[in-house]
């Protein structure tokens, strides 16, 4: 008569995982991210930009008032944003490509955060906020009659 064979459970409910987890795209990830906007950078280099272009209407150059205006459209590439996850920071024109693992874990758990808001509302009440802000340091410093 022989033995009984015995055979190993190779599988532990414990350790090892029903469902392998789905590969996560990094531009999926998006909803799950808390970044937070810092236009910092940006505000300073419009502050330069606006030096050249009041000084290019001063000795009216066209080629440094065009310079200038290249110059604000690159400016606005300098916008920054913080992970409150892992305090990585980064330029915005990468944030939705970052992927930290507690975004992975937000993503695969399908929950959203509520706070912050998205990178787009943030970078839009920033814009909002700073025109605002230009407009009235207009209105206070305007040449009276
Ligand atoms: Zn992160």
């Amino acid at each position: 008569m022989e033995a009984p064979e015995v055979h190993m459970a190779r599988f532990d409910p414990d350790l090892d995982m029903t469902a392998r987890p789905r590969p996560v795209a990094a531009e999926d990830v998006a909803l799950y991210q808390r970044l937070v906007v810092n236009p910092l950078l940006t505000v300073l280099a419009l502050l330069g930009v606006w030096t050249l272009l009041w000084n290019s209407l001063e000795v009216r150059n066209v080629y440094l008032f065009l310079a200038s205006l290249f110059a604000g459209f690159v400016s606005l590439m300098l916008i920054q944003y913080h992970c409150l996850d892992c305090g990585r920071t980064d330029f915005i024109l990468r944030s939705r490509r970052h992927v930290c693992p507690a975004v992975v874990h937000r993503s695969m758990t399908e929950e959203e955060p509520f706070f912050p808001p998205r990178v787009s509302s943030q970078v839009k009440a920033w814009g909002i906020l700073f025109v605002t802000t230009l407009l009235a340091l207009a209105i206070v410093f305007a040449p009276g009659p």
